[in-house]
Order: C-alpha cells, then structure tokens, then sequence
C-alpha cells in the first residue's frame, strides 16, 4: 500500500499536539539493541560474554552478578557508552523537526535516557519501564530515586577487568544496602508517580482536541504502551494513530479508519515525514 505522506504530514500539522510512543524499534535504529550478539555488543562487553556467558544487554541488565563491583562495572560501562557519550542521531533529528514547535508528550519503554539528550523537554517524557540515569534502592527503604551519572563516570573511569573499585560501589545512605539502576526488574521497581502524573495532565488537556498519537518501533503484541494508545485513539473523537514499525503493522479494527500504518525502517520513515512536513 502506497503512503500518502501528504495526508499524515497534513494530520500532524492541524494537530493540537502529538503523543509519542516509542520502544526497542527506535532504540535499535540508533544502534543500541538489547537482545542483540552483535558486533556492538562484542566490542563493548566481550570479555563480560566469555567471563560470565553473558548473551545481550537484556541478558547482563537481569544477571545475578558475584559482587556489587562486577555489577557496576557492567553497568558503569553500558550507561557511559549508551547514555554519557550519546549522540544525537538522524532519526531524532527528525522527530524534533517532525513535532515542530507542538506541545507533545512522550511515553517510551526506553531507559537510555536519549530523548532527554535530543533537547526533548525533561518534563514530558515518561519512562514508563525507569531510566539507566537513575538508580534506587534494591529493596527500597525509601521511595526517592537517584541520579547516577556521577558515580557512573567515576567507576566507568576507574573499572578494571571487569571491576569497580569498591569504595565507588553505591550504596543506600540510610542503610547502607545495595542499589540497583532504575528499570523495571523485579519486585521494589520505585514508579515514576511524578511522570504518571504530567502523563495523566497532558492527556486531560488535550481530551477532545486534536491530537496525534505517533507510535515509533513497538511491537504488535506490546500491552504497556500500544495497546493503551490504541484505546485511547479509540474514545478520542478526534484522535489519529500513526503506527510506524518494520513489518509489524498492526491496528485493531475500531480504529482502522482513523489510523495510519507504515511498515519501514523507522529513519526512512522519519525522514520522509520529515520532507512532507516541509522541515
Ligand atoms: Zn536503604
């Protein structure tokens, strides 16, 4: 089916705001993939594959390490090249020029932290699953979560063979016990109750309106973030759906005629709504 790029292009420019979901998809077009053996993965954490049978990111995110100084190694090397020493990239270039000077909200499963480093606004992106800029307390003794970027560029810079020295390993001040990176493993995850709510305001403001709902690289099965903004499509008189994934198109029948699928390469397809929104 041919795209009419036009008539999304037009969609996004009367809309009142746009309502951006976004999970692996996006994540593996800038080159970080979570379930991936690749050669990225190889260059960044090989000696941890053949110390520790490590297989993915996602693999080493959920290991049980020896120690709290092997798990900040692997950890303090991740957020350092993933998160610290990020680049912006093309396809969220693209996104910025696509959404223009609209209000808009983001509601992502991505923990790295990028749509912050694009010069999206802190305050309208929910990290619905937490962020690799964040930890807690692995069982937490109070609800607070904490910057972690700090400790990370001092354990990235001293780790050795796949160590931390432990006196950087971080630890809970009131109780002196372990803590984690904030992403939702386990039993304790510590909810963004504070990006629930800006969520929940964005949402109630534009409740009638015109509003865009831009669904980047989540897959059809996904129950956290597709399947709630295709009900919401759904009651909203004046939604649009434009779902943008690689040869994972799917859209539930009660809102076929208000919705878009785009089956591609989310950069091509970024880049190309870009050119028809003539930014
Ligand atoms: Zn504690």
């Amino acid at each position: 089916m041919q795209t009419d790029w036009n008539q999304i292009a037009e969609r996004i420019q009367s809309a009142d705001a746009v309502l951006i979901g976004a999970s692996n998809g996006l994540s593996i077009t800038e080159g970080l993939h979570l379930f991936a053996d690749n050669a990225a993965f190889e260059n960044l954490f090989g000696d941890f594959k053949r110390r520790y049978g490590i297989r993915c990111l996602l693999h080493g995110m959920g290991a049980r390490w020896p120690s709290e100084e092997e798990k900040w190694a692997f950890w303090s090397r991740a957020i350092q090249h993933y998160c610290l020493e990020y680049q912006p990239t093309q396809v969220m270039e693209d996104l910025k020029a696509i959404v223009g000077d609209k209000d808009y909200f983001i509601v992502t499963s991505n923990g790295e932290c990028h749509f912050e480093a694009c010069g999206f606004a802190p305050e309208k992106i929910y990290e619905i699953e937490g962020t690799w800029l964040n930890m807690q307390y692995v069982r937490p003794c109070h609800e607070i979560l904490y910057p972690v970027s700090d400790a990370v560029r001092k354990m990235a810079a001293a780790e050795q063979n796949g160590r931390v020295p432990s006196e950087l390993v971080p630890r809970c001040p009131r109780c002196g016990g372990p803590m984690a990176v904030h992403i939702a493993a386990g039993n304790g995850f510590l909810e963004d109750t504070a990006a629930q709510e800006r969520y929940s305001a964005f949402l109630e403001r534009y409740h009638g309106k015109h509003l865009v709902v831009l669904e980047l690289g989540i897959g059809w099965r996904n129950q956290l973030i597709k399947a709630p903004l295709m009900r919401l499509v759904a009651r909203e008189p004046h939604a649009v759906y434009v779902t943008v994934n690689l040869g994972e198109v799917y859209i539930t029948e009660d809102i076929q005629d208000k919705s878009f699928g785009i089956d591609g390469p989310l950069s091509d397809v970024l880049a190309s709504l870009r050119k028809a929104c003539g930014r």
